[in-house]
């Protein structure tokens, strides 16, 4: 099987390590388990919480994302609508974060985990992590 890329990997939040692991044990819109990680990786059984409380700091990836999304947002519906109403961009951007919130924190843990994580990508990984 080809290798996936690290963009892909971390768009279907794979383990960082082999790329082939998930991070999460179910879909993102399973509402009652959106939020449960594997504590390590299934394929080479890395730990993803690489210290304890470590991915606290997905809270300010997650910080980042929500402005990004507050001001695309407040940009799209004001050149679309013009809207008269301060109301609007409130009711939009409270929907959006509602509906966004399982990919929101998800995503904010991946990138977290792939940009402190420090775990490179190796291929050429067995089922136990070995080289
Ligand atoms: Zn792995």
């Amino acid at each position: 099987m080809r290798a996936k890329s690290r963009p892909l990997a971390i768009l279907q939040a794979k383990c960082p390590q082999c790329h082939k692991g998930n991070l999460f044990e179910t879909g993102p819109y399973r509402l009652k388990r959106f939020a449960r990680m594997n504590k390590q990786c299934p394929h080479c059984e890395v730990k993803f919480a690489r210290e304890p409380r470590f991915f606290d700091g997905a809270m300010y990836i997650s910080y980042a994302m929500n402005v990004g999304l507050f001001l695309a947002s407040a940009f799209i519906i004001y050149q679309l609508f013009e809207p008269k109403s301060p109301n609007t961009y409130l009711i939009a951007i409270i929907l959006e974060v509602i509906l966004l919130y399982p990919l929101m924190f998800r995503y904010s843990r991946v990138l977290y985990l792939y940009t402190f994580g420090g775990l490179k990508y190796n291929p050429t990984l067995d089922t136990k992590g070995n080289s």
